[in-house]
């Protein structure tokens, strides 16, 4: 089998998301199977970049046989000059034709890629609802996400989840001020000042008097402050039985393991460290408890279950990490169907919301709180023609 043709495209579902804009691939061979993949820059800044340096590696690849998937990754590693340094663009446009592969070898043995990664390791995955502060908006029904300020509203968003059938629940607690706006960077650095961490520690106690302590809690970070800060909402962490700390600073070796030695809360980090070279140093010192390599700018497929089976060697469970659309969500769950140390999924708002709504075939919903690991063959999901044809910002062939 022979790649001949690679299309790569960046699609936008609603001009209302400008912001958020998925980048993806099509790998067409001469079997006539087709791989789908996905570079994780969807949103924010960079996926420009994401876009050149993915239809660069295509350049690469046509003519290869898709079937040898470890080779065409190290030879991008060890001959592209930059992929040598891990790092955001090139290892998202490195995972966006890694998933694609992986694709295509699923679908040449019609089974899903669970399947070739060690085949299931358990029927249902349990989700947590993700990112509250910003509502836990149902498109579908017509209803637009508001941003909480006050701790009713922390609380009134952890309701409808739960309601829905979720035990565990996603919040940054400190991103928004009274009035739902964001808070500039500078007034996340450096030492909180006491009526913030007051203000930070009415809305989480809203959210746990709220569910209660059968239910999990996750805070979020976004790496917005530095040790000192991350040390203070740490405590909060800790007073209100979080389940984990998420990127609580920019992650470094030095910093983090300076929040580790003064913490009790599992952290949880990885969106923004890349392949199992930038990982290994953080397990060795055991500065993650949680581990999130995000699937679609780490390395793609063959890179996180690297990662996963070297986090399982330090006692770290596992959320894949998604920044893109409903197409990554269903590549993350092929691999944490396989591996033995899975611990929850992370459902982000924004798999509800407009910006996910038709560019791909599916858009799997949890029931009750759970995914159900499906059949389908490959990734367990696809690019809608449609869109790919009709919301297209950016578009190229390579053949
Ligand atoms: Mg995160």
């Amino acid at each position: 089998m022979k790649i001949t043709k690679v299309e790569v495209f960046r699609l936008q579902a609603d001009p209302a998301f400008a912001h958020n804009r998925p980048i993806g691939c099509r790998i067409f061979t001469d079997a006539g199977i087709v791989g789908h993949g996905e570079a994780g820059i969807a949103y924010r800044v960079g996926g420009s970049g994401a876009f050149g340096a993915l239809c660069d590696l295509s350049r690469m690849i046509i003519g290869k046989d898709p079937m040898d998937i470890e080779m065409i990754w190290e030879t991008f590693r060890k001959t592209t000059f930059w992929a040598m340094s891990p790092g955001a663009l090139m290892y998202a446009a490195m995972s966006a034709i890694d998933i694609a592969l992986w694709d295509i070898k699923g679908k040449y043995f019609n089974v899903p890629v669970y399947m070739l990664l060690g085949g299931k390791f358990r029927t249902k995955l349990r989700a947590y609802a993700s990112q509250l502060q910003g509502g836990w908006g149902n498109i579908y029904e017509g209803k637009e996400n508001i941003w909480c300020k006050t701790p009713e509203d922390y609380a009134t968003n952890a309701r409808i989840a739960v309601d829905e059938g979720y035990d565990a629940l996603k919040y940054d607690f400190f991103d928004r001020d009274v009035d739902g706006k964001p808070l500039p960077f500078y007034a996340t650095t450096g030492i909180i000042p006491n009526a913030e961490i007051d203000r930070i520690e009415r809305n989480i106690k809203a959210v746990r008097d709220e569910v209660g302590y059968g239910v999990d809690i996750i805070m979020e970070n976004h790496s917005r402050t530095d040790a000192l800060g991350a040390l203070q909402l740490a405590q909060l962490a800790e007073k209100y039985r979080m389940m984990a700390f998420e990127e609580p600073n920019p992650p470094t070796i030095a910093t983090l393991e300076y929040i580790a030695q003064h913490t009790n809360v599992p952290l949880a980090n990885g969106e923004r460290i890349f392949s199992r070279w930038g990982y290994a140093d953080y397990f060795k010192r055991n500065l993650i408890q949680l581990a999130q390599p995000d699937v679609a700018n780490t390395g793609g497929i063959t890179e996180t279950k690297k990662i996963c089976d070297m986090a399982h060697a330090f006692d770290v469970g596992i959320q894949v990490h998604v920044a893109g659309s409903p197409l990554v969500t269903n590549v993350a769950l092929q691999i944490e169907a396989c591996i033995p140390n899975f611990i929850i999924h992370e459902h982000h708002v924004c798999n509800r919301m407009s910006n996910a709504i038709g560019l791909t075939i599916y858009n799997d919903q949890p029931v009750n709180g759970y995914f159900e690991i499906d059949d389908r063959v490959g990734i367990g999901n696809e690019w809608d023609p449609e869109a790919i044809a009709n919301k297209a910002v950016l578009y190229k062939v390579i053949e």
